[in-house]
């Protein structure tokens, strides 16, 4: 899954992470450094839903890794 912002100067692929959105006002395109801002204000209701998911995200992350440890070997 290649999900990414087209830059609008050179067309370099930038990859974004949710990490990225939920964290960043601004991002660089790592072809040509353009700089791109969001618009928090306009995002803001986004953003929120994004940081929920990040939160159950990482919970189901530690739900994985504590079921992990109940594998035993007999
Ligand atoms: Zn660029």
């Amino acid at each position: 899954m290649s999900k990414g912002l087209d830059c609008p100067v050179c067309g370099f692929k930038i990859q974004l992470t949710i990490d990225m959105l939920v964290k960043r006002d601004s991002i660089f395109c790592s072809s040509c450094g353009l700089k791109l801002t969001m618009d928090k204000e306009a995002s803001k209701e986004t953003i929120n839903v994004l940081k929920e998911f990040d939160k159950e995200f990482k919970n189901i992350e530690n739900k994985k890794n504590s079921i992990m440890n109940n594998y035993k070997t007999n």
